[in-house]
Formats: C-alpha cells, structure tokens, sequence
C-alpha cells in the first residue's frame, strides 16, 4: 500500500481554505458586539473606534497609567470625579448621562439611557433588545456615533481644543446632525430613518 495524503479536517479527506479556517477558530468566543458593530450603518473609523472601545483598547488614562505612560490616572476631563476610563467617558460620566438621555428624548427611544453603573457592553446588548432586524442596526449606528462622539469631546478637552467643547445639549444635537447627514448619505436601508428627527 502506497502512503495517501489525506486532510482531517473536510469530511471529503481534500484540503479547503475553508476547513483550515473553521479549525483555527474552534473555541473562539466570539465577541458579543461583533454583529452589532460591523453590521451598523455607521462609517468605518466609528465600528473601529466602537471595536476598540468595547475591548478597552483606547488610549485612556487608565490604559496609559497600566503601559507606563503616566504615573496615576487622571480624573475626569469634564466631571473631574472619577477615572478617565472608556466605561466612564462613554456612559458612566453624568454628562455622558445627560447626552444619551437627550438624544434618546429627542428620538423618542424607549430604550433606557446608561446609568452611573453600566457598563457600555452591558447596556448596549440590553437595550438594543427592544429593537427588531433593521432598526436593531438603526440604533447600533446611533450607539456608535454617540459613543464616537463622546469619545471626541472628550479629546477636546484633553488636548485643549476649547473651541470644540460642546455642553449636553449641544453635543446631543451635533450627533443627532452627524446620524442625519449618514441617512442623508444614503445609508441605512430603510433602518435608519426611523433615528432621523428634523430639528434646529
Ligand atoms: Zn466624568
């Protein structure tokens, strides 16, 4: 009998890209905002940013502080109360707080804003429960944006770009602007629109 190659991994015993693949992602634990953030109608430097950020993978103080880029982490850059953390600027923050209530206000959403304890993952999977097939990617693209957003004013403040610093109310309008001008786009295959609301 002469040897024969054979590949373990497709039942026809002949090698596919496909089979490999499939074995080196046995047990991967696929990320929970996986499909909620790549499937968005958000543009693509926001799924990056939200990719990061729901892995803690933003230049925070606190993540500088755990790499050696400083030596405690800083408070706050708008509440001047607690840690400068993605969980904190993003949700936790009482004007973070105050923008997604806001913004939620304004669209009508009946989702529950974050509260002082939530964590973004935590909060986002649950209230995107209460929306069904495109207006789930509707409001994950709004979650985006506002998180991105949030994220911004906050680099306003850390890198001293005074004129950039928006209070609640305005930043709650500037991304409500930002969503309107993605629909305006062309984005959101029918899904967006309900998270269109003209205002001035
Ligand atoms: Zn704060």
């Amino acid at each position: 009998m002469e040897d024969a190659f054979a590949w373990p991994h497709d039942p026809s015993g002949m090698y596919t890209a496909r089979s490999t693949y499939d074995k080196l992602n046995q047990g991967a634990i696929r990320s929970p905002t996986a499909a909620a953030i790549w499937r968005s109608w958000a543009p693509l430097k926001c799924k990056i940013f939200a990719w990061l950020a729901v892995q803690h993978r933003l230049w925070t103080s606190d993540r500088r502080t755990r790499h050696g880029l400083q030596d405690n982490t800083s408070p706050c850059y708008t509440c001047l109360q607690e840690e400068d953390t993605v969980e904190h600027i993003v949700v936790q923050c009482v004007y973070a707080r105050q923008v997604w209530h806001t913004c939620f206000d304004s669209l009508q959403i009946n989702a529950l804003p974050p509260n002082d304890t939530d964590t973004l993952v935590e909060w986002w999977l649950r209230a995107r429960s209460g929306f069904q097939g495109k207006h789930k990617r509707g409001f994950d693209s709004v979650v985006i944006g506002a998180a991105w957003m949030l994220w911004k004013q906050r680099n306003a403040k850390v890198f001293n770009r005074p004129e950039q610093v928006k209070d609640y109310s305005e930043l709650a309008r500037a991304i409500l602007d930002e969503i309107r001008e993605w629909y305006n786009a062309g984005v959101g295959a029918g899904g967006l629109d309900r998270f269109v609301r003209d205002h001035t």
